[in-house]
């Protein structure tokens, strides 16, 4: 006898937990499942269940749509919309500090003798100016 879905378990690697077995159609076993992310139950074939084809109401398909598929690809689109653009040296308006959008947090950062020296990250323009600030100052002692 074949393994099916128990009423109120989860079904593994998915956001979905089995409320009952539904109406078999076309011989075909279905579940319905609440999906984590509080949409209407919906009736889910069991097969597509237990290979992992469906792991959601759909809420996850829509998802990866809206979201970058993966931090390398961001990084490419970034580097190019940067040749894009005029060249400048920041991003926030301030010398030495730079908006790092996917954080959405500032870079102090000083060039001395051609070499990056990293003043840290923070919230606030206001910080990261503070914090170039000190870098230049110490700027002889950076080596
Ligand atoms: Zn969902």
């Amino acid at each position: 006898m074949r393994e099916l879905y128990k009423p109120g378990q989860r079904v593994p690697g998915s956001r979905l937990t089995v409320i009952k077995e539904a109406t078999p159609r076309k011989s075909k076993h279905y579940f319905l499942c609440q999906c984590d992310c509080g949409s209407e139950p919906k009736e889910i074939q069991y097969e597509a269940l237990r290979i992992g084809h469906t792991k959601s109401c759909g809420c996850l398909r829509r998802e990866a749509v809206s979201k970058p598929v993966n931090p390398e690809s961001l990084k490419v689109r970034r580097a190019q919309k940067f040749k894009r653009a005029k060249p400048k040296n920041n991003t926030s308006g301030v010398k030495g500090v730079s908006y790092l959008k996917a954080v959405k947090k500032y870079k102090a950062a000083i060039i001395v003798n051609g070499k990056q020296f990293y003043g840290g990250v923070y919230p606030t323009v206001e910080e990261a100016a503070a914090a170039r600030k000190a870098l230049e100052i110490n700027k002889d002692n950076l080596s």
